[in-house]
């Protein structure tokens, strides 16, 4: 059993113009950011050129992606960038729970903009339904994770159950300014320990230093979502001894990484069999009580 908890799709009719879009946007922020300009590279040499994507985007195209790889369940992670998205997003959101589009295979997460009017009663309609978790993306929707402003959220999803994704660390649209660091991850965490956070990128894309001396050995989840060729191994390795694979998610970050490099990295650790089912599905089963 493998799940990846960290992929991105989009409604059929969106699917080619949203990829064609952000992949625009990583080529134009990333391609000369010495941090992202070799990943880039790496995945256009094996794609093509200026092709950056290894799904076509859609709910079906990505499921049969995942039996190519060998992925049985993925966490899809939806992000509302503007208040006027909110609903349309997550509306999709809860498309993919009937089987005809998520064929039981996708568990869709919502999303609501901190500035909407509406967003914490949607955040209760969402958890009525069945949705299971929230992603917030501290550089798309414009605030810092630790803001006391984003309370109000943390709080309803942490006694909802709803599990919280943060993007955290690095991203090539905000390259100067990270609005989710590892400490700000555990700051939030220290006002609501009931909250399940995991964060994304290992704890923060690019800052596993920190993540390494700040938040190993924390109750939050670190999920693995691009971090092949780009998390050094041995730092891996380090973070993973004083973590513990209990609090490690496989994840990918589909379509801008694939499930199997994913694997290749996670299994080139050299953990146990134990250590590697936790991460590869036994900690995302139990999180998400499936
Ligand atoms: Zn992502």
């Amino acid at each position: 059993m493998i799940i990846d908890f960290h992929t991105h799709l989009f409604p059929d009719f969106l699917a080619p113009k949203a990829l064609g879009n952000l992949t625009q946007v990583l080529l134009e922020n990333g391609g000369n950011l010495p941090q992202t300009a070799g990943i880039l590279a790496q995945t256009q040499q094996e794609l093509g050129e200026n092709q950056l994507c290894y799904t076509d985007g859609t709910a079906s195209g990505t499921i049969k992606k995942l039996d190519e790889w060998g992925v049985d369940k993925a966490v899809v992670l939806n992000i509302a960038t503007n208040p006027k998205q909110q609903h349309n997003v997550n509306q999709f959101a809860l498309s993919l729970l009937e089987p005809s589009a998520g064929q039981g295979r996708l568990i869709p997460f919502g999303s609501v903009h901190p500035e909407s009017k509406t967003a914490l009663n949607d955040i209760e309609v969402l958890a009525k339904a069945g949705i299971k978790g929230m992603k917030f993306h501290p550089e798309y929707q414009h605030f810092f994770a630790n803001d006391p402003q984003m309370n109000p959220f943390y709080d309803l999803c942490a006694q909802l159950g709803l599990v919280v994704v943060f993007h955290a660390g690095f991203d090539a649209y905000s390259p100067e300014l990270v609005h989710c660091t590892p400490a700000m991850g555990l700051e939030v965490k220290r006002r609501f320990p009931k909250l399940q956070i995991v964060m994304a990128h290992f704890g923060g894309m690019f800052c596993w230093q920190e993540v390494l001396d700040q938040l190993a050995g924390e109750d939050i989840w670190l999920d693995t979502a691009y971090c092949y060729s780009l998390l050094p191994r041995e730092l891996a390795l380090q973070i993973v001894k004083k973590h513990g694979s209990e609090h490690i998610l496989f994840a990918s970050d589909a379509p801008w990484q694939s499930s199997a490099h994913s694997m290749e990295m996670v299994e080139s650790w050299g953990l146990t069999s134990w250590e590697q089912d936790r991460i590869f599905y036994h900690n995302a089963q139990e999180l998400l009580r499936l």
